[in-house]
């Protein structure tokens, strides 16, 4: 008999959500009996913002029993997991033995699953690509109930298919990857608070050979001559020379998080266009321009100290809305799309603008250019709006990121990833003619039937 729970279920956006079947399989052979019965969405720590991982159809498949470490190189650091082994399980396992993972989102709440199918970047696109660029190999259960192992050299069609193709190959069942070594958890931290997006765009160039990590944040409320405002941070692994005796007496100890918790959904009306811009002006106001150091956790993960931020956007949820903008007009294309943001007058806190850098993989959302991420809460109008933005996004030649999206409709997407999407289809046809794998984006945006 076959295992789960029907509940409503949604993305960390809380938008949308749709009745789910979800199960939590401990090993393949339930896999295998949910593909017999219909379709399967694999779903790992539902980090991804909009419906790459739910579905009203078939069964969801969360890999979170699917987590062990199966080996590890000290020599060269080549790890060996199951996909549901979070980001979260590799820290607090490998940075005490000085070793860090190449690539990292915003959250370690992510599996290395959910990482390869969404192929995510970090903070040193730019320098040092996304997450498949240190991926050696993995093992996936296809439709068929095969097992097939994958990498650069065998079966690379399903290789390059399943970085960055949102789950629809197959599962994800274990993967071999490459960390970092690092001396210590801590990162040298260099701020800079700006005036406005030229200031940005310079000092994204000239401390460009310096810092292998830089995110700019970007207050997207502030109008007139505080418009384009934003706070650069820059970064890299401290050496153990660069610390002073205190930092390098806790680099050795062990590590305690702190957690504040946002324990339910505020109503919409408390965080309005006043509130925000407000928070906004006192972040800008607060921040100066410095050099000091970080502990990783705080550096890469400022969000994961909030338990249930996404409680912040109230039950009605929210957007994210992530655009790629091709380099040589990124600072013309971030500038219009930011005054059409002001204009709406329905940002919020969060927007933050990246480096990226070229590549691969065929539906993996990164490539040489601008990066700009920005929230929204799901409102009057606020859809209408993405869909201008989408127009703006496709006049300059850029895309939208599918692990954050869901409002992208068929047409756009397919301009967007034009050449690609045809190449990646051929592939999923091979591996899974019948579409057994599919979730409500896949749908929405034409990867899967209806
Ligand atoms: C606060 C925050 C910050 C973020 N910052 C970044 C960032 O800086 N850069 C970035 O790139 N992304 C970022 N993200 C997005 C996040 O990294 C991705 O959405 C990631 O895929 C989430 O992983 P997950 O385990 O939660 O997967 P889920 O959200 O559960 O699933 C995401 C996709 O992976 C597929 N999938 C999951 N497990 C498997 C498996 N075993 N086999 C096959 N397919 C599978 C699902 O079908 C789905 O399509 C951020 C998200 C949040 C909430």
């Amino acid at each position: 008999m076959l295992k789960f729970e029907e509940i409503q279920l949604s993305g960390f956006g809380k938008y949308p959500k749709t009745r789910s079947k979800l199960s939590r399989p401990s090993g393949v052979n339930e896999i295998k009996d949910f593909l017999k019965s219909g379709e399967v969405t694999p779903r790992g720590l539902g980090r991804s913002y909009g419906d790459a991982a739910i579905s009203d159809k078939g069964i969801i498949a969360e890999s979170l029993l699917m987590n062990k470490f199966l080996s590890f190189d000290e020599s060269t650091g080549i790890l060996s997991c199951e996909a549901g082994v979070s980001y979260k399980d590799i820290l607090d396992t490998f940075t005490i033995r000085g070793w860090f993972p190449y690539v990292t989102p915003g959250t370690k709440y992510v599996t290395v699953g959910g990482a390869i199918a969404s192929d995510v970047h970090g903070k040193n696109h730019h320098k040092e690509g996304s997450f498949s660029n240190f991926l050696i190999s993995m093992r996936i259960l296809l439709s068929s109930g095969e097992i097939i192992e994958c990498s650069r050299e065998s079966n690379a069609d399903l290789f390059w298919a399943t970085i960055g193709g949102m789950g629809l190959t197959g599962f994800i069942l274990d993967a071999v990857f490459r960390l970092r070594k690092i001396e210590n958890p801590y990162m040298t931290n260099k701020v800079l608070k700006l005036k406005n997006l030229t200031a940005l765009f310079e000092k994204f160039e000239e401390y460009d050979e310096d810092y292998i990590y830089s995110v700019a944040w970007m207050d997207i409320v502030a109008s007139g001559s505080k418009y384009g405002r934003n706070i650069l941070m820059l970064g890299n692994h401290a050496g153990n020379e660069d610390l002073n005796s205190r930092l390098q007496v806790k680099s050795k100890e062990k590590y305690v998080e702190k957690k504040i918790s946002v324990p339910f959904e505020i109503p919409f009306s408390t965080l309005n266009k006043v509130s925000i811009s407000l928070f906004n002006s006192a972040f800008y106001m607060k921040a100066r321009t410095k050099e000091d150091f970080q502990h990783y956790d705080k550096y890469f993960y400022p969000l994961d100290f909030i338990l249930n931020w996404n409680h912040i956007y109230s039950k009605s949820g929210l957007i994210q809305y992530q655009l790629n903008i091709p380099e040589d007009r990124g600072q013309e294309a971030v500038d219009k799309v930011l005054k059409k943001v002001v204009e709406f007058g329905g940002g919020s806190f969060l927007a933050v603008l990246k480096k990226m850098g070229d590549q691969d993989g065929i539906l993996s959302f990164p490539f040489k250019g601008y990066t700009l991420s920005m929230d929204f809460p799901v409102k009057k109008g606020v859809i209408k709006m993405c869909k201008q933005l989408d127009d703006i996004v496709l006049e300059y030649g850029g895309r939208t990121y599918l692990t954050k999206d869901s409002i992208l409709d068929e047409l756009t997407f397919k301009k967007m990833y034009t050449g690609l999407w045809e190449k990646w289809m051929e592939i999923k046809h091979k591996y899974d003619p019948e579409n057994k794998f599919s979730s409500s984006l896949a749908r929405r945006i034409g990867l899967c039937p209806f």
